[in-house]
């Protein structure tokens, strides 16, 4: 195992992204046709994929050997019913926060003032998932399926029970719990083995994004991109600050340097679920959280807490309704606020899904959608930012629950030695 502990990799990492982007840029301004077809669409392309797919193929794996071994470590039904309350409660905090933040940013600065737009439909969005829908798509009808599909809350479903069965067969499911656990420790050191490839794989996917990226777009768009930025920033500097704080008393400064590892690989995947196995290696081994809550709340967040999804969302709705000329009224607010929280639960955290969310709202509240078509040009840089708060506030919220719940271990969280790598 010391073999696969590369204490030089966080750095090789942010190398490799420097480099990336360094690269990505140059190539953008080649007219070469070669460096597209070989490097930007050929190497790069493969290289990217490999790395992620490598992560990827992780995800339902761990979650499921990792959650079946945390249920059997709660105490009892209670626990696992608080665990989930203040779980669910402090996600949807968190994104109520956000997206309101997003909201007043957005009318302090106006950034779709003067673009003077009418409209005529092109975009279809697809309906917001009613409550009732929400609740019938957590049971898997068919688990392997949930799992072949990668539907993370079915998936999760499906674990719990698992594990609340082999925690009320006792003694008798030894051998299966004894199994679970060592898949996971197994599926853990695959983990490691793989994130070796991280510098080469954050490398290829970075490079080929900067070397595909409109830049000239971004300008024209500049208020929109900077006001969206900067509630983000403010997301993870001031209000999970604030709250894990608040909430736990832990050091937001340790927790900022400990976890910002993560951000490399949501930042050049654009994807909390890719990101998950990281996330949840993290929490556990450097910031302390007991498996029984990360493997909970870690996979719950990836799927249904996207802060940073809703920020762009929030901004995304004001810019639009601005540059169509539409007012909003305060119950728009709400409902726009309600669609967004609702839309991201059970949208799994990939690549752009934030856009096609966003679709559900704008159609929610009458707005045009083809507005969409505004920020498209420059949605993935976002996106790659936005992931990075997503998959922050995820980490917040189980610090914050395994403290309440005593099952973070402070020596671990404040150990100087996990700082970085
Ligand atoms: N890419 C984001 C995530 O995976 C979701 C989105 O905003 O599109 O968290």
């Amino acid at each position: 195992m010391k073999a696969l502990q590369n204490k030089n990799l966080t750095r090789n990492i942010i190398l490799a992204m420097a480099l990336g982007i360094a690269v990505g840029i140059l190539l953008s301004h080649s007219d070469m046709a070669w460096t597209q077809t070989y490097l930007v669409d050929g190497a790069f392309h493969v290289g990217g994929q490999i790395f992620i797919r490598s992560l990827k193929m992780l995800v339902v794996p761990l979650v499921f050997v990792s959650l079946i071994e945390g249920v059997t470590s709660l105490s009892d039904l209670s626990q696992l019913g608080r665990v989930g309350g203040k779980t669910l409660a402090l996600y949807l905090m968190t994104t109520a926060i956000a997206i309101s933040m997003a909201i007043s940013f957005g009318l302090l600065v106006s950034p779709g003032q003067g673009i003077e737009l009418s409209s005529e439909s092109q975009f279809v969005a697809k309906e917001a998932p009613g409550f009732g829908q929400i609740l019938i798509d957590l049971i898997p009808a068919n688990p392997l399926e949930a799992m072949t599909q990668g539907n993370m809350l079915q998936v999760i479903m499906f674990a719990i029970l698992i594990g609340l069965g082999i925690n009320i067969q006792g003694k008798k499911a030894s051998s299966l719990l004894n199994f679970v656990k060592e898949a996971n420790g197994v599926v853990m050191v695959v983990l490691s083995i793989l994130m070796l490839i991280a510098p080469f794989g954050v490398f290829c996917l970075v490079a080929k994004i900067f070397a595909t990226l409109g830049f000239s777009a971004i300008l024209p768009l500049a208020k929109y991109f900077l006001v969206v930025v900067a509630a983000l920033i403010c997301q993870v500097t001031l209000v999970y600050t604030s709250i894990l704080k608040v909430f736990s008393g832990l050091n937001p400064m340790v927790f900022i340097r400990k976890f910002r590892e993560v951000w490399l690989y949501a930042f050049s995947t654009a994807s909390s679920n890719a990101t998950l196995p990281i996330t949840l290696k993290t929490v556990e081994e450097k910031l302390g959280v007991h498996n029984k809550i990360a493997s909970f709340s870690i996979p719950l967040g990836a799927t249904i807490n996207m802060d940073g999804t809703a920020i762009m969302q929030g901004v995304a709705t004001v810019f639009i309704a601005q540059a169509y000329q539409v007012d909003l009224a305060v119950t728009d607010f709400l409902m726009v606020v309600l669609t967004a929280t609702m839309a991201s639960v059970g949208t799994a955290g990939v690549p752009g899904v934030g856009l096609i969310t966003l679709a559900m709202v704008l159609n929610q509240v009458g707005l045009p959608v083809e507005g969409i078509g505004l920020i498209i040009g420059i949605d993935r840089l976002l996106d790659m930012m936005r992931t990075a708060v997503n998959v922050t506030g995820d980490a917040t919220v189980s610090c914050i629950v395994a403290k309440s719940e005593k099952a973070l271990d402070t020596a671990t969280f404040s150990n100087k030695a996990h700082a970085s790598g």
